[in-house]
């Protein structure tokens, strides 16, 4: 199957069964935002909460905030992103690098000048800066595909209070990072963190991005999951936490079922690097439409606490009670997008039947981990009359009131049930049947081997949670 072919099919699958439909549709839409249908929503919920669960809760060393979306303007000029982005600007297609249009047009120019001499060409390539290097290659390779100048901010702007004027000026967060900085005194402050220690954040941010596109891929309103993780101030420290984010970062998305095959940990050239860092790695997912982001692991040194600290003129060093010291400690940031994951996710669990494994050709089943699956279990009586579908809704109910995500049907036939199911990825189904009434036993249908086992009603709860919260079980 062609791989824009399957893109458009998850597309599809996403808005027939309530995933992801496109935002203020009945209106024509957004450009580039996308609203989540009930299966959607407690998908992301799950993933969320899986990182949250591993990296928050699970760990001493890490806490979480829940910072605001409107932060006071200064945060951006000292994080640089107002500076960085107020001159035209243009962005390639290819690999969304933005640069200075006027810088761009004086380089192509000398370039052209040049480029009639071979040797002269040479000598004055290999004279000019990465930076200027970086204007004339596409890191995706060839020549960069420029966007029109556009006199750009990242950002998206609004007015505090009833007043438009330049002083009520504020911004939406173009990132959850700022956030957490600003709130690093507060955190020494109030909780007992001794470095090395990470501030975790799940939230919402925005970007007026000017080449949006591929679905939930690049939006313009999505949401982050970052950690700034402090280690003492110096380079060994922070590679060495880095090469442990790299990891663990990859390990996130490995351990919920992402096919290791499809990802790539991609450093990044010198030439590359935000200004603010000393190494950054990228994990890329293959994607129908190509290799891309989903998520990044940057060593952010000291910088946006200097910046702060400079801005806002407090002192934001940390004490280090071993050795009476005071610093500002570097980070390490592991960052990913929650949209991106989720599809990444959908990409790697859709698998399209052939008919060779007792499935109907064409047949669809999205191979999701039980973790994240939206709807953990689907409970069926087998027909609409002799007391099954009562103990059927008492499971069903059972399940519900036990916190467990369980979906009800008794319409169509039974293997019509199962097809449904599949294709939103719940791992298990229970059917009542005639034997039910004797025996007081069900079949539970494994999604992935179609394996059927029966087990006695009253221990279905059991069951189920065992293979959802073991996912390890559920593939064996
Ligand atoms: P890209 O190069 O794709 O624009 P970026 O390098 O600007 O991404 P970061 O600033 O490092 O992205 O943001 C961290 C993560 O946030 C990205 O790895 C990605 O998963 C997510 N992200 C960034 N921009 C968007 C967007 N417009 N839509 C959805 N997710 C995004």
């Amino acid at each position: 199957m062609a791989d824009q072919n399957i893109m458009e099919k998850i597309v599809s699958l996403c808005k027939r069964r309530g995933f992801v439909y496109q935002s203020s549709e009945i209106y024509g839409g957004t450009g580039s935002v996308y609203d989540y249908g009930p299966l959607g929503t407690q998908l992301k919920n799950n993933l969320k909460s899986v990182w949250w669960q591993k990296f928050v809760i699970a760990r001493e060393d890490i806490v979480g905030v829940d910072s605001a979306v409107i932060q006071n303007p200064k945060v951006w000029e000292a994080s640089g992103h107002l500076a960085s982005f107020t001159d035209p600007l243009v962005e390639c297609r290819k690999c969304h690098n933005r640069f200075r249009y006027d810088h761009v047009e004086e380089i192509q120019k000398l370039k052209v000048k040049s480029q009639n001499n071979k040797s002269k060409f040479k000598i004055w390539f290999d004279s000019i800066s990465p930076e200027q290097k970086s204007m004339l290659k596409c890191s995706k390779g060839g020549e960069h595909e420029f966007t029109e100048a556009m006199d750009f901010n990242l950002m998206f702007k609004t007015f505090i209070g009833p007043v438009e004027e330049s002083s009520s000026v504020a911004y939406l967060r173009p990132e959850t990072a700022q956030g957490i900085f600003i709130n690093f005194q507060n955190i020494l402050q109030s909780t007992r963190v001794k470095v090395p220690f990470g501030i975790a954040q799940i939230g919402k941010a925005f970007r007026n991005e000017i080449t949006p596109g591929n679905f939930i891929f690049r939006t313009r309103e999505f949401e982050q999951m970052e950690i700034e993780y402090f280690i003492k101030p110096n380079k060994e420290e922070s590679e060495k936490s880095y090469q442990e984010w790299v990891e663990l970062s990859e390990k996130f998305y490995t351990d919920l079922g992402i096919k290791k095959e499809n990802l790539r940990i991609r450093p990044h050239e010198k030439e590359e690097l935000s200004h603010y860092s000393i190494g950054t790695s990228d994990i890329e997912y293959k994607f129908p439409f190509g290799m891309s982001e989903l998520g990044g692991i940057a060593q952010r040194t000291d910088f946006d606490l200097k910046q702060h600290e400079r801005v806002s003129g407090k002192d934001l060093k940390y004490f280090d009670e071993e050795t009476g010291r005071k610093y500002l400690p570097y980070v390490v940031e592991p960052s990913l997008g929650v949209d991106r994951a989720m599809l990444a996710f959908l990409v790697d669990a859709y698998d399209e039947s052939d008919g060779s494994d007792g499935r109907a050709a064409g047949e669809v089943t999205l191979r999701l981990n039980p973790r994240i699956a939206p709807i953990k279990v689907a409970v069926f009586p087998l027909v609409k009359k002799d007391k099954l579908p009562e103990i059927a809704k008492e499971i069903y109910r059972k399940l519900q009131e036990c916190g467990m995500s369980a979906y009800y049907d008794e319409s169509g036939s039974v293997g019509r049930r199962y097809r449904r199911q599949d294709e939103i990825g719940t791992p298990l189904c229970v059917t009542v049947d005639f034997e039910t009434l004797n025996d007081n036993k069900v079949t539970i249908r494994h999604r992935d081997t179609m394996k059927q086992v029966r087990v006695h009603k009253d221990a279905v709860w059991a069951y189920v949670e065992q293979r959802v919260l073991n996912p390890e079980k559920f593939f064996k």
